[in-house]
């Protein structure tokens, strides 16, 4: 439409919809549009700004969530959900950052991530379906806890973990520095070293744990921005039954290839889109209506504007053209989106090579959404540090894009190693040697230095 989106009972003070993709959804999808801004209008919107303020958490914004049934939105129909596809969940996540809040898309964001390893290995597993069912009904809100203190934004490289075989189940030990709704999450999906671990990080397991088999500091997140996310620390230290482990021991890194990174990276993408068109709605809004008594001219008149402005946009709808086209190639190598197919062969993996275009969709966003809030923030003025005009949040919550995991520059270099010397070269778990600098050090070496590192190696060697 070119004309005629709706913010309540007044005209869209944002772009009009002629800036809008539709082309890529269904009717469906766009009547879930319509019906999520509208919920965005009445509760997530005004809520955002109180959950800011408070640093509480969005209870009200996530039971609307539920009522929308978006919580088990991606979930097969036969197991209970709606069965959303790629196109849907990035409509969604974008929808909401957009019209709503950043802090509840994070929510959701992590929500689906637990999920997406949920949905990868619930054939079989009548636990995980149990709950499958109840996402929504229950407003059952999860999370993914995978970050270590240790390894940071590399959230695939568990190292403060360990997991037992003990008599009917599993022992799992886990400390994790970041897990958005804690406190508040009803179960978890964390990941840890595979009960058989002899050094090699890339033998990594699932776990689903329920809240009260986890320890969860919520008073340790005072930040400056996405701060209802309420993303503190955690630890775990539980014995869970058998079904507990999601997939088979060592199934963590199939599940990050497959299931886990694709529906992060998709929703990545569509948040920090959708942060970044907030913040050219609300300046849309602001610079049309301030006019300077000395020019007669509002500050949407002035040509510095037009090109500030139309910078961003093209910007933002690169990223936005970008993601979508990978959610419908998703879409198309998934039977559209359908979990199911894990069930009848485990093996399956159609998302994985796309890993490289998710990561991508990544950093595109969340840089657009950091350079994009910061321009419309100066479009503002002075004004821009009020609250009660909204760019000031999003510029805040902006910034959580770059620096979660993978940061935007651990991203940019796993993506300039994979293009320079190929996927190898990226080493996800620091396995390979790097003889190039290897050899460039050992040539530094005296004589003295050359015979001390072969009495050191030696001796490692005789200790082991
Ligand atoms: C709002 C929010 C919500 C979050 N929610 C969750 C959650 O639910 N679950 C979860 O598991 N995690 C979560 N996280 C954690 C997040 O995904 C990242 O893992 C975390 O922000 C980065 O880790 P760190 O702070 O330890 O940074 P570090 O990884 O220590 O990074 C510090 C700096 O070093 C740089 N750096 C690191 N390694 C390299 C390298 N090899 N080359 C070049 N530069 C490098 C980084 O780019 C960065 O600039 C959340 C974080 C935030 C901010």
């Amino acid at each position: 439409m070119a004309e005629g989106r709706q913010w309540g009972e007044e005209p869209f003070y944002g772009l009009d919809e002629s800036f809008d993709p539709q082309w890529f959804l269904n009717d469906r999808q766009k009547a879930l549009q319509k019906q999520l801004i509208e919920v965005c209008h009445d509760v997530i919107r005004p809520q955002a700004r109180i959950v800011d303020q408070t640093g509480e958490y969005p209870w009200e914004s996530v039971k609307a969530l539920a009522e929308l049934n978006l919580l088990g939105c991606v979930v097969p129909e036969e197991w209970g959900g709606s069965g959303e596809n790629h196109v849907g969940l990035a409509m969604i996540g974008e929808t909401m950052t957009r019209y709503g809040c950043s802090s509840t898309g994070v929510i959701f964001m992590m929500h689906m991530a637990g999920l997406a390893a949920l949905l990868f290995r619930a054939g079989g597993n009548d636990e995980i379906k149990g709950l499958l069912r109840r996402l929504d009904s229950d407003v059952m809100i999860g999370s993914a806890s995978f970050t270590d203190a240790e390894t940071g934004g590399h959230f695939w490289y568990p190292k403060i973990s360990s997991v037992e075989k003990v008599s009917g189940g599993w022992h799992v030990k886990k400390k994790a520095s970041f897990t958005t709704s804690c406190g508040e999450a009803r179960w978890v999906v964390a990941q840890t070293t595979s009960p058989d671990f002899d050094g090699d990080y890339s033998n990594i397991s699932d776990f689903l744990i329920y809240d009260h088999e986890i320890t969860s500091h919520p008073g340790q997140w005072d930040v400056m921005g996405m701060r209802a996310t309420v993303s503190g620390p955690v630890e775990i230290d539980a014995v869970l039954p058998d079904d507990r482990m999601v997939g088979k021991p060592g199934d963590g890194a199939r599940s990050n290839d497959e299931a886990v990174n694709a529906m992060a990276m998709v929703l990545y993408g569509a948040l920090y889109n959708g942060v970044a068109l907030a913040a050219l709605d609300l300046a849309r809004g602001f610079t049309t209506r301030r006019c300077h008594g000395n020019t007669g001219q509002s500050v949407a008149d002035y040509p510095t504007t037009h090109d500030t402005f139309g910078k961003a946009v093209i910007d933002t709808q690169g990223s936005r053209l970008y993601l979508y086209a990978l959610a419908q190639q998703l879409d198309r190598v998934t039977d559209n989106g359908d979990w199911k197919i894990y069930e009848r062969d485990p093996d399956a993996a159609p998302r994985s090579p796309y890993i490289l275009w998710g990561l991508k969709a990544k950093e595109m966003a969340a840089r657009a959404a950091s350079e994009v809030s910061d321009n419309m923030f100066h479009l503002y003025g002075g004004a821009g540090y009020s609250r009660k005009l909204e760019i000031e949040r999003i510029l805040r919550d902006s910034r959580a894009g770059w620096i979660m995991g993978p940061t935007n520059e651990v991203t940019r270099g796993i993506i300039g190693r994979w293009a320079l010397h190929g996927y190898l070269a990226v080493d996800w778990w620091n396995q390979r040697v790097n003889e190039n600098v290897l050899n460039g050090e050992i040539g530094k070496l005296d004589s003295d230095g050359k015979r001390a590192l072969i009495d050191r190696l030696n001796k490692e060697l005789g200790d082991e």
